[in-house]
């Protein structure tokens, strides 16, 4: 095994940080094309078989860079296609990736951290507490690694969302530059709607995200009221609703082109689905460009929760219709390998010490 400890994961770096490795090497900016190609078209790893680079380069980066790509454990495959991968990131720990196709549309589920310290009620990764954030390199080989399966059955990614497990505006850095690369034509190639950060609200991240990065944006919101929200999303104690939605403005009114913003919310029975609940939610969402999706619980081991009632859920859905707002019921997919959202558990060594809790 090469000793890469001390070198660049050029996974890790975006077109702009690239080039500049690339200028400090005294290459011209072309090269950061030909190598980026390598990797994101070719999935080439290996320096001395990028023959259109001089040698001379080869051998600086043999010296100075590597391209290091965590390994698959497992991969699942559920009847109704969709596809789960569970990822080995060392020490012990395991992330998932869920690959969900769909009529029109390839959709791949990605995590940003090992586990997640903001312990939502309702969530398996927030009940297994965290140990890191994951860098871009190990964000963005979630990608490389499902697009290089499902090439070999014809079948590919339209959409990416961070959805899977952590809080991506917990670990801003690398996932800005994961978004970077899947914007880039030179490595992903995704339209800036087909991306899409979901957050369960770390407001002075929002504030930023707007500015930094113009991919989609879904808020899980879950509660109308701060009381409710306290509970399910802890987060909330810090910053209420109101702050919240706040920062929604924001973000829609920053950046060039229009944005929207998509709302969670997770149906859990009694607890947040009564029709009075919708009319607060209806109310509280009026005038932002917002659209809600609910969420059919899912539910784990050991959870005090139960899924709302399909009649439940469609007279919730009625009442934001009857206000205007634009809603869609999230179907629940992937059953029979656990990878429905919210479920994806992988392995977490705690290091929040929460789970002994
Ligand atoms: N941390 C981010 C992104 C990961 S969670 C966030 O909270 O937005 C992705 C989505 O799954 C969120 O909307 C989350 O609230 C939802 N979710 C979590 N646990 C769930 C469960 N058991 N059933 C249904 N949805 C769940
Ligand atoms: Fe973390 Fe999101 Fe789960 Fe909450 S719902 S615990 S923020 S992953």
């Amino acid at each position: 095994m090469p000793n890469n400890q001390y070198k660049t994961n050029l996974l890790n770096l975006n077109q702009q940080a690239l080039t500049k490795l690339f200028e400090s090497l005294g290459e011209k900016p072309y090269r950061v094309k030909q190598i980026m190609q390598w990797i994101y078209k070719y999935h080439e790893f290996d320096f001395d078989k990028m023959l259109n680079l001089s040698k001379k380069l080869r051998q600086q980066l043999n010296d100075i860079a590597c391209i290091n790509f965590p390994e698959v454990s497992k991969q699942n495959q559920a009847l109704d296609g969709v596809i789960k991968w569970v990822i080995d990131v060392g020490e012990n720990n395991f992330i998932e990736t869920v690959y969900i196709p769909e009529k029109d549309r390839g959709t791949l589920c990605i995590s940003s951290q090992v586990g997640c310290s903001l312990a939502c009620t309702f969530c398996s990764t927030g009940m297994q507490g965290f140990n890191r954030n994951l860098s871009t390199a190990e964000i963005i080989a979630q990608v490389m690694i499902a697009k290089q399966y499902l090439s070999t059955k014809d079948k590919r990614i339209s959409n990416v969302v961070f959805m899977g497990m952590g809080e991506p505006l917990l670990n801003e850095k690398a996932v800005y530059v994961a978004c970077d690369l899947l914007l880039d034509d030179l490595a992903f190639g995704l339209s800036r709607r087909k991306v899409t950060i979901s957050t369960s609200g770390v407001v002075p991240a929002l504030l930023r995200m707007a500015d930094r990065t113009p991919v989609s944006l879904a808020i899980s919101l879950h509660a109308p009221d701060d009381t409710l929200r306290d509970e399910l999303v802890p987060i909330n104690q810090k910053y209420p609703i109101k702050e919240l939605l706040l920062a929604c403005q924001n973000y829609l009114t920053a950046g060039t082109q229009e944005r929207h913003i998509l709302f969670e919310y997770v149906m859990l029975e009694g607890v947040n689905d009564s029709t009075a609940q919708a009319k607060k939610l209806a109310t509280l969402l009026k005038g932002l460009s917002a659209k809600v999706n609910l969420i059919p619980f899912n539910p784990f081991p050991k959870t005090q929760y139960q899924t709302s009632k399909k009649v439940t859920i469609a007279s919730f859905q009625d009442v934001l219709f009857d206000n205007g707002i634009r809603t869609t019921t999230r179907r629940t997919r992937g059953e029979e390998v656990d990878a429905a959202c919210g479920q994806l558990a992988g392995r977490v060594v705690d290091k929040t010490k929460r789970t002994q809790e």
